[in-house]
């Protein structure tokens, strides 16, 4: 029995991490869900799983939950050390890692710590502290697995050869619900535009991302660090079905794609059972029916984020700490209204400029960084101010 704490679990990611869980009840059991301040959900996520840990981070909520309210033998924890608690405990195999943001962070380096398999569906982790990951991974031998769907095509097309004989990967992208718009037109995009994604159900945060490419910027930037290559390795390519999930290319010329529909239950079961395989509730391709799978270049001009994304791979070091707090930031303001869509990549890139650069920093520098960047960019001035 693999014993599955979800970080994250009111999410998007965490939702689908319990159905997959649901699904092996001889195999998988939910031992442990955190969430934000999502109770409700908690509580019917409780009643259904009977976890042994249920963890409340926003701790402002401690005076509205009445603990005997609990009808399951579920320990009720708070906050960021309840997060902590649950990702460390020896009870634990694996620890799904769920929670958007730079938020997310503590809870995987806990995880990474106490050596446990983490499937990271939290790129925010690699984005700001890559190699300091991935040394911890490697000191405590906890097998890191992406969740996150094109990085799991990458781990599984690597499985087509040896690691030195790479030449490159090619990442996917849908293109958003902008593909095809000129920057001009992208100056007035509206929230609800933004939030209308084209083929993935996903959170605000992630689906403003995908429509600015800066998703796939991060994108960039986490498979730099997963897969050790260089900035020259990766490419971008968009392929607005969302079928292809990415792709490797050996020195041979020879191309490895992942293919399937676009779920992410199949990345999260992948995670949970690698090297294995199980049947599972994840959908299949029906390749009775006819398909046309596209792939065109990027248009760098109106997406600039893309860009940076490579400039972050290569730079390394603080750059992404940096990219990723204002761009969270960016992202609020979009959403409330505050900043343009096309201000984000271009309040993100004057910050970046701006910040005080180094290339080896430690974890407690690079949450510096991160707040100093978070200042920054809600102060950025805006022409809708
Ligand atoms: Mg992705």
């Amino acid at each position: 029995m693999n014993r599955v704490a979800v970080l994250g679990s009111s999410g998007s990611i965490g939702t689908s991490s319990l159905d997959v869980i649901a699904a092996q009840p001889e195999r998988l059991q939910a031992v442990g869900l955190s969430v934000h301040r999502r109770w409700d959900l908690l509580q019917s996520q409780i009643s259904r799983h009977h976890p042994r840990w249920a963890v409340v981070v926003d701790e402002s909520l401690k005076s509205e939950i009445s603990v005997p309210s609990l009808s399951s033998p579920t320990e009720l924890l708070w906050g960021e050390a309840g997060v902590e608690r649950l990702a460390g405990h020896p009870d634990v195999d694996t620890v799904i890692c769920a929670i958007v943001g730079a938020a997310g962070l503590r809870g995987a380096l806990a995880a990474l710590e106490a050596g446990k398999r983490v499937a990271l569906a939290n790129k925010e982790t690699l984005v700001v502290g890559g190699p300091l990951v991935m040394q911890l991974a490697a000191k405590t031998g906890s097998a890191l697995l992406p969740v996150d769907s094109e990085h799991c095509a990458i781990f599984q097309c690597l499985e087509a050869g040896r690691r030195q004989d790479v030449r490159k990967i090619t990442l996917t992208a849908s293109g958003g619900p902008f593909r095809g718009w000129s920057r001009d037109r992208l100056n007035d995009v509206t929230v609800e535009q933004a939030l209308a994604h084209p083929t993935w159900k996903m959170g605000k945060k992630i689906t403003v991302d995908s429509a600015t490419l800066m998703n796939k910027a991060l994108e960039i930037i986490e498979a730099r660090w997963l897969f050790g290559l260089t900035a020259e390795q990766i490419d971008v390519v968009v392929h607005p079905q969302s079928i292809v999930h990415s792709m490797v290319e050996f020195v041979d010329g020879s191309t490895v794609a992942q293919l399937s529909p676009p779920d992410m239950k199949l990345p999260i079961q992948y995670a949970l059972t690698y090297p294995e395989r199980w049947a599972g509730i994840s959908p299949t391709m029906d390749w009775s029916k006819a398909h046309t799978l596209t792939f065109e270049a990027p248009d760098y001009e109106a997406f600039p984020a893309l860009q940076l994304g490579f400039e972050v791979a290569e730079r390394g070091g603080t750059c992404g700490a940096i990219l990723n707090a204002a761009n969270e930031v960016a992202v609020d303001r979009f959403l409330h209204g505050t900043l343009r869509f096309t201000e984000i990549a271009v309040a993100c890139r004057e910050i970046l400029q701006h910040h005080q650069y180094d290339s080896q920093p430690t974890l407690p520098e690079l949450l510096q960084q991160d707040r100093w960047a978070r200042q920054e960019m809600s102060r950025w001035k805006s022409s809708l101010q």
